[in-house]
């Protein structure tokens, strides 16, 4: 497996197939963030998008190359690809079923099933959905459409890449929030395809990082599953792992890990610095812009705003939010 497996030129059809549906989100400076930076940097502001996360834009465009004749699609979600799919699906008059586990909060299954899917919450876990999901396209003949170890899913999350090296040709680092890896790597097949200088830095939570695990060990290793602000970034890269893996391994120039009281703090500076509502897993690269090894013009993609309200009202006025069993000590935002 190499990083051709995915090549600017499925980045490109990917882009004509998403158009019209997906928006071409806008790139905005940041006077704030430049400042503390001490260089120019921009936020890619893919919470914009109709369905909250760029998770459409993946979702989209593997919908989209189903067959004529599909009887629908099912896959297993966190929430946010689980709403793409069903978006996408709805465009195809298709069937979705999107199976979840208990814990996926009732906010992000209501916003599935208003566009249409059936839901199938199953257990207390994403292997147990994932099973569920199996087990519908062996008996009733649905497609999964994977969350991101697919070529069209990365493609798709690889316009991300294309939108930001149009309007910022000089762009020197682009910080994206990493999971299983499918932005990350479409990202980077677009970015260094035109400009192959560029770094690349993926971000995670330091709870349950599946890709820096992997990229640490060589190989995909099964990471523990941790409550966290990001949740969106949770679970693992499946032992079969064909792509994504590959890809990051080869693209990413180094891997960021950040604390949940700088999630905390990345959200409250969006927040009041640029009046952005984010959730826990797109402010992470706000988080690791002082860490993160930086070159030329930044650019940082803020992946989704789908965050239980309460929780973020919390957040942004420096009260303490829970974690699992745990407690994260809240503070005031002050710059
Ligand atoms: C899915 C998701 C990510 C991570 O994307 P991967 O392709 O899995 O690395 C980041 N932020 C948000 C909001 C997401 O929904």
């Amino acid at each position: 497996m190499t990083a051709a497996a995915v090549t600017l030129a499925d980045v490109l059809a990917a882009r004509r197939v998403i158009r019209g549906a997906a928006v071409r989100t806008p790139l905005i400076p940041s006077a704030f963030l430049s400042k503390v930076a001490g260089r120019e940097v921009h936020l890619k502001l893919e919470s914009l998008q109709p369905i909250g996360s760029f998770k459409i834009r993946g979702a989209l465009n593997a919908v989209a190359a189903l067959p004529p004749g599909t009887k629908g699609v099912t896959c297993c979600s966190t929430g946010n690809h689980g709403r793409g799919v069903a978006f996408a699906a709805a465009r195809r008059g298709l069937r979705a079923v999107v199976c979840m586990s208990s814990l996926v909060p009732a906010n992000k299954v209501g916003a599935i099933r208003a566009l249409g899917a059936e839901t199938r919450i199953v257990g207390g876990s994403q292997d147990e959905a994932l099973a569920v999901s199996a087990r519908l396209v062996a008996e009733e003949g649905l497609v999964e459409v994977p969350p991101f170890d697919a070529p069209e899913v990365v493609a798709g999350q690889g316009t991300v890449g294309l939108e930001i090296a149009e309007d910022l040709p000089e762009v020197g680092t682009i910080l994206v929030p990493l999971s299983g890896g499918g932005l990350a790597a479409g990202i980077g097949v677009a970015l260094k395809a035109v400009n192959p200088r560029a770094r690349l830095v993926g971000v995670s939570m330091e709870r349950g990082a599946a890709m820096h695990a992997a990229v640490a060990a060589g190989r995909p290793v099964p990471v523990e599953e941790l409550p966290s602000l990001a949740d969106s970034l949770g679970g693992g890269l499946g032992p079969e792992n064909r792509l994504t893996f590959a890809l990051c391994h080869d693209l990413l120039d180094e891997i960021v890990l950040v604390s949940e009281a700088e999630i905390y703090r990345a959200m409250q500076t969006l927040y009041f610095e640029e009046q952005i509502v984010a959730e826990g897993a797109a402010a992470v690269g706000v988080a690791a812009l002082s860490r993160a090894g930086l070159r030329g013009p930044v650019a940082i993609v803020v992946t989704g705003r789908n965050v239980d309200m309460e929780a973020f009202t919390r957040i942004v006025t420096g009260r303490p939010v829970r974690l699992g069993d745990e407690t994260l000590e809240g503070s005031v935002y002050a710059p």
